[in-house]
């Protein structure tokens, strides 16, 4: 379900890399709005700047030039508490290359959030198994990452973005590092989320199949949005997919490397 008003405005937002002489334009004057409840993609081929965004919103870079408002409010001028707390709880981050902690295992690595911003810790026992058991990592939770698959490594790291209960879960190639089976229960799990409790998504991907789970998808490339897809009521995921592999087919030019 979609409530009115915007919970993320994204004005202008722009990065450039490096120094005079040589500088990548990785974001070039990015506008769009999220609302609550939508689970919003960002499609665009490797190097559009989709990793960048994320890391503006999530606060991991500065915007060269732009605003990214949360509930109205500019997040670049929150003070500490405010921005610890919109790292901490407001976001949940769940990152392309898992970035688990090799010497923790999966339940020490989900709990990691909550003991550097100080979470009750009964809630958090209670949370972790209710996420566990959603996921589907409830066997591995005593397992080291270097034991676990590419599924398990990306889900628990799904948990670990999700435990602090995060409004807004910001998701970076979610299943780049995942065979076909372990991408769609992963999506599954997300899609679940965002429909059973109202979680806000926003996912970048140059994955048709992750993204054809999305309410709306925009379209970047060299740093430019510059095309929005929604799907429409009651249409199906296969034809959503089919809309997204047609639009690429325009946009990539014909090229066998298209988005
Ligand atoms: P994507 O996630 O879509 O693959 P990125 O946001 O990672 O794109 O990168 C966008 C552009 O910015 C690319 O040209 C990339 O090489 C460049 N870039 C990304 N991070 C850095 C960095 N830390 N220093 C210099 N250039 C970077
Ligand atoms: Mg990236």
């Amino acid at each position: 379900m979609i409530r009115q008003g915007k919970l993320l405005e994204v004005q202008d937002l722009q990065k450039n890399y490096g120094k005079s002489n040589n500088i990548t334009k990785a974001l070039n004057g990015v506008s769009f709005d999220i609302l609550p409840g939508e689970f919003l993609g960002i499609m665009g081929p490797s190097g559009s700047g989709k990793t960048t965004l994320l890391n503006c919103i999530a606060t991991i870079i500065k915007p060269t030039s732009g605003r990214v408002l949360l509930n109205n409010k500019n997040i670049s001028a929150f003070d500490s508490t405010a921005l610890a707390e919109y790292r901490g709880r407001r976001i949940g981050y769940l990152f392309q290359d898992f970035a688990l902690l090799d010497n923790l295992t999966g339940r020490e690595n989900i709990l990691l959030p909550l003991s550097i911003h100080r979470m009750d810790v009964v809630k958090a026992r209670a949370k972790l198994d209710e996420l566990a058991n959603f996921l589907e990592i409830t066997d591995i939770l005593n397992k080291f990452p270097s034991q676990m698959s590419g599924g398990q490594k990306q889900r628990v790291a799904a948990a670990r973005s999700l435990i602090a209960e995060p409004e807004i879960i910001l998701a970076d190639e979610p299943t780049g590092a995942l065979d076909t089976r372990s991408a769609k229960l992963l999506m599954n799990k997300l899609k679940g989320m965002n429909e059973a409790s109202d979680r806000t998504i926003l996912m970048v991907s140059h994955d048709p199949n992750a993204t054809s789970f999305c309410s709306r998808i925009l379209f970047i490339q060299d740093g430019v949005i510059f095309h929005e897809l929604r799907r429409k009521y009651d249409e199906s995921r296969e034809n959503y997919y089919e809309r997204i592999l047609q639009l690429m087919a325009q946009f990539g030019g014909g090229s066998a490397n298209v988005l």
